[in-house]
Formats: C-alpha cells, structure tokens, sequence
C-alpha cells in the first residue's frame, strides 16, 4: 500500500506528466527529440537524483516511490520515463554501491542537478542478451586506462554527461570492468542516432571508442568486477521497465476507457456493449496484477518481504518476474486500446498507436522477456530443489 507521503509526491509527479509533457508528446515524438528545457524542469523537481542521497543532493527515495513517480512519467511520456530511468536506476545504483567517496562527490551531484545526464553502456552489437560476450576493451596505460570498441542501443547516449561504460579487462565474465566516462571524453563518437519502431523521442545510439583516455579514479570496483555489477543493477533497471511499461498501460487504459464512453455505434456507446466492456475489464485486471507484483518486489529491494512468488526465488528473478508481466500487460493493454479505436485506434492522429509502439520496447531492453523467463525458470527449479 502506498502512504499518504507517496500519494502526494505521486499525485506530484501525475501534474507535472499533465502540464508540461503531455501537451508536446506528439511533438517530441515526430521531432525524435526531448528539449532540454524538461530535463531542467525534471531537475528542478528533483526527479533527476530521485535514489541518491540527500547529502548528494537527491531525493532519496524508496525504490517504491520512485516507482510510482516512474509510472506517472510514463503515463506522459515513455521515451521520458526511460531516459529516466536508466540515469536514476542501473547507473545510480552502481555508483552508490561500489563508487569511492572521491567517485561519489564528483558525479551524484552533477547527476542531481542534471549537469550530467548518465547512460548504461553495456550492450554491444553483437553482445545484447549475452553481455559477458562483449568486447570494448579497456588496457591499462600508465596510471591509467584506454578505451576501445562500441557500444550498441545506449539511451541517453548523445547528450550524456556521464557514460557507465562496461569493458573488457580480461577473460570471461570475471574479465569485464567498469568505467565512470565523461560524455565529453576525447576520442568518444555517436555514430549513429537509431530510428526505433516507438520511444521515438528517446536518443538511442551507437558510440564508438578510440583511444578514449582514462585516469585511474574511472575505474569502478575491482578490476573484473563489472559483470557483477550490471547484474545487480538491472534489477532497479528492470523494475524500472516495469514501471514505465505501467505508465504505457494505464495511458492506454484510460484512452480507451473515455473513448469507449464517447463513441457510439448501433445507437449506443461501445462501453455498453459486451465485448468492449469484456477488454476493458481485462486491461485494468491485468494492469493491477502487474503493479501489485512490481510493488511487492519494490518493497523487497526496500528491505521488506514478498509472498506471492510463491517459492522463495532471488530478488533478480522477482525483479525479471515484474519486468516480464508489466511489458507483456503494457502491451496486451495497448493492443486492445487500439482494437477499441477501431479505425482511428491506426491513426497517427490518436495516442494509442503511440503507446501501442511504445510498449514494445518494453518487452525487450533491459533484458528480452525470453532471457528473464529463462533466469526465472532456472531459478524456481533450483529453488524446488529439482534441478541445479
Ligand atoms: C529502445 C532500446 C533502448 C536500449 N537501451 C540500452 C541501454 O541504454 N544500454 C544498453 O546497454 N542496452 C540498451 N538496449 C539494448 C537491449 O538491452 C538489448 O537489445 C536486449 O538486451 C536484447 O539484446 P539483442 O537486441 O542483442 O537481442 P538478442 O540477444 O540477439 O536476442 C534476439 C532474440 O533472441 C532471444 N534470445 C536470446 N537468447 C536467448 C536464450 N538463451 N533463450 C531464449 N531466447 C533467447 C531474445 O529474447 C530475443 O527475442 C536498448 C535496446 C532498445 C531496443
């Protein structure tokens, strides 16, 4: 259950997807193009150190009120949410539980204020759901290090000030390290801004490294430790995912909804008859199972317990189970949104072919759904101690 504090800051966080991104998604969408003037705004509010601590300058938020407030995000826009999610999630994460004090002063305050926008740079072309085959290289030079290689589908990547690059330093999973990147680093070049089916607006990008220099202090963790920590960090990040997937829902949800009431066939609203009122009983049930469970594992990651998995699986497969039923709902929700449209539901000019694109990318980044079902699989069976 939400409290009355994380009803506020969500009710906060809905005003502000309302007045200032909800007027221009369409715009930003055709565009492929978030102003910066929103992330200022997302600054002034806070929304940009939402998990870092307020000696940093941050919010400090639980993992489930940032949650909530990543829903609302989405529920404006999806291509924001993600932007969103990958600086306050995976990154974030990754410093505070393995940067120096020096590594945390120089880079959660820039974070807080939006002076550095961060991405996650792990992906590679031929490395997506298998990362430990990755093959950017890091060698050590002198005190320090020197870059090498690509990286695939980074979002955020064109104007991040910050860029959490994994990389290779030796053999294996146990050979891949992390690095702490200016964005304006010499020898760093986005080759290529991707044209994506949905989250238009979102800057996904291919960036190639060439005799990228490196200080000492870019290193984070131990050397080999980088594996590791990707790992740890996808469970806020997929959590994450599920929320903005329930964003994308609950827009299309209630698109579908007003539209059910307005439009009138046969001498009545569609949400008279009982085919339509069948979807829409569908979509707010399947939405509300998938908040109920990414909430529950969101209460894990705070330190509470969880009941409703049923055998007591990790918390990255609870996490991977919320990312899965979110985007599966997201999308299911959204085709149906669609169907209710009928006609205009194909239409540029109505949001639900939007949402509809939007949620697609759900079901794959951060981990396709294929991927997570096989870590959730693996990890039930070795749990009922029927298999390894
Ligand atoms: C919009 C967008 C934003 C992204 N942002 C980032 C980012 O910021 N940082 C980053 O590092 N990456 C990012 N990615 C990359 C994303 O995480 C990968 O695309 C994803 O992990 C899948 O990898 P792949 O595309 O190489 O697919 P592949 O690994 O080639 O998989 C293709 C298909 O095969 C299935 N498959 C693969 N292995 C198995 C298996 N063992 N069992 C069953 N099925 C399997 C997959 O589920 C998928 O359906 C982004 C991608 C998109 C689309």
């Amino acid at each position: 259950m939400l409290t009355e504090e994380q009803l506020e800051i969500r009710q906060l966080a809905r005003e502000f997807a309302q007045g200032e991104i909800r007027p221009h998604v369409e715009a930003w969408d055709a565009a492929r193009w978030i102003p910066e003037e929103l992330f200022e705004k997302l600054a002034e509010l806070g929304f940009l150190g939402m998990r870092i601590p307020e000696p940093y300058g941050g919010l400090a938020f639980d993992a489930s009120t940032y949650l909530t407030v990543l829903e609302a995000m989405a529920w404006g826009d999806a291509s924001v949410a993600l932007s969103l999610s990958i600086h306050n999630g995976p990154v974030c994460r990754v410093i505070l539980e393995h940067g120096t004090d020096g590594q945390k002063e120089q880079w959660l305050p820039l974070m807080a204020t939006g002076q550095a926008l961060a991405a996650f740079a792990l992906s590679e072309e031929e490395a997506g759901s298998d990362p430990g085959a990755l093959e950017c290289r890091a060698r050590p030079a002198g005190d320090g290090w020197v870059l090498d290689g690509s990286k695939a589908w980074v979002t955020n990547g064109d104007r991040a000030g910050l860029l959490l690059v994994f990389a290779r330093t030796g053999q294996g999973t146990e050979g891949i390290s992390a690095f702490l990147v200016p964005g304006n680093a010499s020898g760093i070049q986005t080759e290529g801004r991707e044209r994506t089916l949905g989250l238009s607006a979102s800057e996904t990008v291919s960036l190639r490294f060439q005799e990228v220099e490196l200080p000492g202090e870019a290193l984070l963790g131990e050397v080999g430790g980088g594996y590791g920590m990707a790992m740890d960090a996808l469970i806020i990040g997929r959590l994450g995912v599920a929320a903005q997937a329930l964003g994308i829902g609950q827009a299309a949800f209630e698109h579908a909804i007003s539209y059910a009431g307005e439009r009138e066939q046969f001498g009545r609203p569609l949400n008279r008859f009982g085919a339509i009122q069948e979807k829409l009983a569908g979509m707010a049930i399947r939405l509300a199972q998938a908040r109920a469970l990414t909430l529950e594992v969101a209460g894990r990651v705070d330190g509470g317990e969880t009941a409703s998995t049923g055998l007591p699986v990790s918390l990255k497969s609870s996490a991977a189970m919320a990312k899965v039923a979110a985007s599966e709902a997201a999308m299911w929700v959204a085709d149906e949104a669609v169907q209710i449209f009928g006609g205009y539901g194909y239409m540029r000019d109505y949001p639900v072919e939007r949402l509809m694109r939007d949620a697609k990318g759900t079901e794959i980044y951060e981990g396709a759904n294929e991927v997570l079902r096989w870590i959730v699989a693996r990890d039930t069976v070795k749990e009922s101690g029927t298999g390894d």
